[in-house]
C-alpha cells in the first residue's frame, strides 16, 4: 500500500525521503510546490538549548536532532549553507547550563558590531540557509523514489485515503504533514495546531556578526550574502503579509543591539506560519485518519530529520514515539 504524504514542507520531505529510502512506495500529496511555506520562510536556526524555554523532554529532543544533523545533511548531497555559528544570547538571565558569559575581546571577535556589555555563548549552536534546504531534501526524496504530486490539495480525510479539491480518491496510508494547516483538514479530531505568523526582514550587509544573535525580543542570523532579522509571534490567523508594525518591531529590535545596521539596504522582507501546539512542542504519532506529524512551531527546521527517522520507524518497524510529542497528551 503506497504511503500518502500530505504536505510538501520540511517535515514532508524528510519523511518521504525517509520512507523511500526504506524501500516504501510514497506519494507527496502538496497543494502549491515543495516548501511553499513556513519551511523556507524561516530562519534556519538550529538552537535547541535557547528553544527549550526550560523545558527539559522538548531539550534532549533537540539536542538528539542537533546531533543527527550533519550526518542526515552530508548523505543528501548538495550545500545548504550549514554551519556551526555558535549563538550568542544578550538577555540578562542564563538561556542553559551550557551558556558561557563573555565579554570584551572575545564577544567583539564574534559579533563586532554588538552593542552589548556582554553575552551568553554557546558555541555548539547551528545555523543552515532554508533558502536552499527544502529543494535539496525535495530532490533527494524524488532520487529515492518518492513521487510529488503538487498543485492540488488534499480536501478529504479518512483511514485508508484521502479525497483532491479534482474530486480524485487516492488510497493509501495517510501521514498529514501540512503544517499550520494541519487543524483544517476533517478528521483528525480537535488537533491544537494553530497558525502563529512571523515577519522577517533581509538587510544587505553581512560581518556585523559571524553568530546568530538572540536578544530580548528576536534575532538575527547571518548569511553568506545578507543578516535575516526577526521575528514576530503573532495570532492572526492565516493572514499573510507584513505589517509596519511587525517590520517596525524586528527593525528597532536588530537596530538596537547593531546600531551600525542603520544604513543597510532592507533588500525584502516576508512572514509565514508557525505550526503552534499549546506547549510549543510536536505532535507526531497516531491519529483515527492515520499518522500526523505537526506542530513543530518555532523549531521544525531542527526537528524534521528526527521526526522522520522515529515515525518512520514507528510506522514500518512498530518502534515507540516520544511521550512528549504525542497527539494525544493532555
Ligand atoms: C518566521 C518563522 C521563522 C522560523 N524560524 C525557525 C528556525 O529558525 N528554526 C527552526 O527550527 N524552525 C523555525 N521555524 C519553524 C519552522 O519553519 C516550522 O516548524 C517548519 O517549517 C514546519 O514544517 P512543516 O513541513 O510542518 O510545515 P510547512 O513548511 O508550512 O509545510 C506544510 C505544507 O503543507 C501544505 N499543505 C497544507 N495544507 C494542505 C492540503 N490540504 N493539501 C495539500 N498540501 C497542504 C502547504 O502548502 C505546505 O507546503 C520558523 C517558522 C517561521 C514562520
Amino acid at each position: 500500500m503506497a504511503m500518502l504524504i500530505v504536505g510538501g514542507g520540511l517535515v514532508g520531505c524528510a519523511l518521504a525521503l525517509e520512507l523511500a529510502r526504506r524501500g516504501q512506495a510514497v506519494v507527496v500529496l502538496e497543494r502549491a510546490v515543495a516548501g511553499a511555506e513556513a519551511s523556507s520562510a524561516a530562519g534556519g536556526i538550529l538552537a535547541p538549548r535557547v528553544e527549550a524555554h526550560g523545558d527539559d523532554e522538548a531539550r534532549v529532543l533537540g539536542l538528539a536532532a542537533l546531533q543527527m544533523y550533519e550526518g542526515w545533511l552530508s548523505s543528501l548531497g548538495g550545500d545548504v549553507g550549514f554551519r556551526r555559528s555558535g549563538v550568542l544570547v544578550v538577555r540578562e538571565a542564563s538561556p542553559d547550563g551550557d551558556a558561557r558569559w563573555i565579554d570584551g575581546g572575545a564577544l567583539e571577535a564574534i559579533a563586532p558590531g554588538l552593542r552589548a556589555g556582554g553575552a551568553w555563548w554557546l558555541p555548539d549552536e547551528a545555523v543552515l540557509d532554508t533558502r536552499l534546504l527544502v529543494p535539496v531534501v525535495h530532490a533527494a526524496a524524488e532520487r529515492a523514489g518518492a513521487v510529488f504530486r503538487t498543485g492540488h490539495g488534499v480536501v478529504g480525510l479518512e483511514a485508508g485515503g484521502v479525497t483532491l479539491d479534482t474530486g480524485e480518491r487516492l488510497a493509501g496510508e495517510v501521514v498529514v504533514c501540512a503544517g499550520a494547516w494541519t487543524a483544517r483538514l476533517p478528521g483528525l479530531g480537535d488537533l491544537p495546531v494553530r497558525p502563529v505568523r512571523g515577519q522577517l526582514a533581509a538587510l544587505g550587509q553581512v560581518g556585523a556578526t559571524s553568530a546568530v544573535v538572540f536578544g530580548p525580543a528576536g534575532y538575527l542570523v547571518p548569511r553568506v550574502d545578507e543578516l535575516v532579522v526577526g521575528s514576530t509571534m503573532e495570532e492572526v490567523g492565516y493572514t499573510r503579509g507584513v505589517s509596519a508594525g511587525g517590520l517596525r518591531h524586528v527593525l528597532d529590535h536588530a537596530l538596537g543591539l547593531f546600531p551600525g545596521l542603520a544604513p543597510a539596504p532592507l533588500l525584502r522582507t516576508w512572514s509565514s506560519f508557525r505550526p503552534g501546539s499549546p506547549d510549543g512542542r510536536a505532535l507526531v504519532g497516531k491519529v483515527p485518519t492515520g499518522w500526523v506529524a505537526s506542530g513543530h512551531f518555532r523549531n521544525g527546521i531542527l526537528l524534521a530529520p528526527l521526526t522522520a527517522r522515529l515515525l518512520a520507524a514507528a510506522m514500518l518497524d512498530g518502534g515507540a514515539l516520544p511521550p512528549a510529542w504525542s497527539p494525544n497528551r493532555g
